[in-house]
């Protein structure tokens, strides 16, 4: 079977050639044991796009032990600051070259509009790959005074090793930048599993790796199930980290997997069921747009969706007239046609879990203002879905949906918001809008979440950290609180 796929893009016509084998020391290889396929999918048509090799459980054996000898030779301690962060620019030099192909596939395969894939999604992960080259050189440890006279010490930041990372199917690009930049820059080797939903821009990513003069070994793609590929980098006794991001329960799988093999390292982001409050003295039109753009954004497919939105009771039927009205006027179609500001959603699970919760959403009881209808047609789209007179034990109120479906419920009191917002085992993002600073000041202090929005929502930035609280995860990734997790200190003493 051919290593390439040959995949024609839609509306251009355009022939693109995608590799479809592992990337296992810079050379695209099949398995080594495995006939098996992963069929990926045009959510927007439900065709298969093509089909990519399986990685089995010895593949991410051969990839770690790729990774492992290029960080004892080439890579790791073996090369300076200045030479990660030239290969790093380079590669994001590369990535900008071939910014509207790997937009147009990331369309193809996840849904999005080819413009935001290309726009945001790749326009981040590019800036994220230089954010993190400026880093490479500048990783340093301290000086530490111990007796004055005889004794110091110094301290050293060094890369951990081998890092495994598996990444989800709702931002592909943009997470294989976030995992890949700061531990490149810090030294580490990788071998990265790419969601088997959408493993296609991993590959073409490879490719530019090889361009951009990395060394075998530096970086090895292993496209597979999660439960194969993801559950042997997670127990791998070669691998000193996994990087996951995906669902908690996924998470918690892996941390089990890494307490009993070899206790190595984790970082965990996982989902979120994020509350967005708004204050009787917000400016209504402006945290409306950000109510909608907070749930309807990646058509809901965030780790950060402000899912559940809370409403003074003095401005609530005002706010709510006004959330429906714009919410309704996003257009959600094909992601390459151009009226299109959203995209269907991933995939026919995906699909069949989101309108699992609307169903559950009117069976208990709550009022629905907008949406919850299904199109005829092929094609996963979903409409914006906004439930009203909801309460806290519903379903949509409690879980994960992962689509354009928002709760919205109503407080009298700040403390009233801060307790709905805060009782979830969730704490990844949460926003507020309010035109009282001090009231600002006093709900970002209250609200149990790794990221806070006041006045905005769901903005990121690479050089600010962004993880979660409670169980939507351990450590922080991009800004500098990133490097911390691909390094370990190691303290000299000094007797002289
Ligand atoms: P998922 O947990 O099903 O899969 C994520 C990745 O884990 C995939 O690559 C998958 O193959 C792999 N995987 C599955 N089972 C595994 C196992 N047993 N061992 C190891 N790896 C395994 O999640 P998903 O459906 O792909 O993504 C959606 C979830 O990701 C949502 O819950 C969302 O909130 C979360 N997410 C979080 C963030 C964040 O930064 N916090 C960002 C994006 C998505």
């Amino acid at each position: 079977m051919s290593q390439i796929a040959r995949i024609v893009i839609p509306a251009s016509g355009r022939l693109v050639e995608v590799p479809r084998g592992l990337f296992i020391h810079n050379e695209f290889v099949p398995s080594v044991d495995s006939k098996e396929l992963i069929d990926v999918i045009n959510p927007a048509t439900e065709e298969i796009i093509c089909s990519v090799f399986a990685g089995s459980q010895k593949d991410i054996d051969v990839a770690v032990a790729a990774a492992r000898k290029a960080f004892n030779t080439t890579w790791g301690k073996n090369v300076t600051g200045f030479e990660r962060s030239r290969l790093l620019n380079k590669l994001a030099d590369l990535m900008e070259r071939d910014q509207q192909v790997l937009a147009e596939v990331e369309s193809l395969n996840n849904g999005k509009p080819v413009t935001i894939a290309r726009d945001s999604d790749i326009g981040d992960s590019i800036q994220c790959l230089r954010y993190y080259a400026g880093w490479a050189d500048k990783i340093v440890g301290q000086t530490i005074e111990v007796d004055n006279k005889t004794k110091m010490a110094f301290t050293k930041h060094e890369p951990v090793g081998v890092c495994g990372q598996i990444i989800p199917w709702n931002y592909p690009i943009n997470m294989w930048a976030w995992k890949v930049a700061p531990a490149l820059a810090c030294g580490c080797t990788i071998v990265m599993k790419p969601s088997e939903i959408t493993p296609l821009t991993a590959l073409m990513l490879s490719q530019l790796v090889v361009e951009a003069g990395f060394p075998p070994g530096v970086v090895n793609t292993v496209p597979s199930f999660g439960a194969v590929g993801g559950a042997a980098l997670a127990s791998h006794m070669g691998v000193d980290k996994v990087a996951f991001t995906g669902s908690t329960l996924t998470g918690r799988k892996i941390m089990e997997a890494a307490a009993r093999s070899n206790l190595k390292k984790v970082s965990l982001e996982l989902g979120g069921k994020s509350p967005h409050l708004i204050f009787e003295s917000a400016n209504l039109d402006q945290a409306a747009n950000w109510a909608c753009l907070g749930i309807l954004y990646n058509t809901g497919q965030d780790c950060t969706a402000g899912s559940r939105l809370y409403v003074q009771d003095t401005i609530y039927d005002k706010f709510v007239a006004l959330l429906v009205e714009k919410a309704a006027q996003l257009v959600i179609g094909d992601g390459f046609d151009e009226k299109s500001g959203g995209g269907p959603v991933v995939s026919k699970a995906q699909y069949d879990k989101i309108w699992s919760y609307i169903e559950s959403g009117k069976v208990q009881g709550a009022k629905l203002v907008l949406g919850g209808q299904k199109r005829p047609g092929k094609g996963y789209f979903v409409d914006p879905t906004i439930f009203t007179e909801i309460t806290h034990d519903m379903k949509i109120v409690q879980d994960e949906i992962f689509g354009p479906v928002l709760s919205v419920g109503r407080f009298k009191t700040e403390e009233e918001a801060i307790t709905l917002a805060n009782d979830t085992s969730y704490g990844l993002g949460a926003g507020l809008h309010s035109n009282d600073a001090n009231q600002c000041m006093r709900v970002s202090s209250a609200l149990e979440a790794g990221t806070v929005w006041v006045n905005q929502y769901n903005m990121l930035s690479n050089n600010v950290p962004f993880g979660g609280k409670k169980q939507s995860g351990i450590g922080r990734e991009l800004g500098s609180y990133a490097l911390n997790e691909y390094t370990d200190v190691k303290a000299v003493h000094w007797n002289f």
